[in-house]
């Protein structure tokens, strides 16, 4: 399931976003796409050994570098009990920070509050 929305402030800022994923992004096809090889390593392992418990969708971060809100990938699984997630760095080659609420409902502008307006949702 996705949602899609627009992130406005009255500064003028606003940015487009997706959260999730619709069932075929979420195939393994789509991920290896979305991911580097490198990246994936560690998941390829986990799957051979029979794992099937992940899931991957898009989510908001934000890049130090660029300073701004950055729509990235995220893949999420299980190995050995333990959670491991994988975010795709920012297109500046940043490692981005996970989306976390008390940052990110700022504006990266100007600091001032936004507004999320949904403007779909996929499955
Ligand atoms: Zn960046
Ligand atoms: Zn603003």
């Amino acid at each position: 399931m996705a949602q899609a929305f627009l992130l406005k402030c009255d500064c003028g800022y606003e940015k487009e976003a997706q959260i999730g994923e619709g069932r075929m992004g979420m195939r393994l096809e789509n991920i290896r796409t979305v991911f580097l090889e490198a990246e994936l390593a560690e998941f390829e392992a986990v799957l051979k050994s029979g794992c099937t418990d992940y899931c991957y969708g898009r989510n908001l971060a934000y890049c130090r570098n660029c300073a701004d809100i950055i729509n990235s990938h995220v893949l999420r699984y299980a190995q050995g009990g333990i959670t491991k997630q994988i975010i795709r760095p920012c297109g500046c080659g940043e490692a981005l920070l996970p989306w976390d609420s008390n940052i990110f409902i700022k504006c990266p502008r100007c600091g001032g509050l936004m507004d999320a307006e949904t403007t779909g949702y996929w499955d």
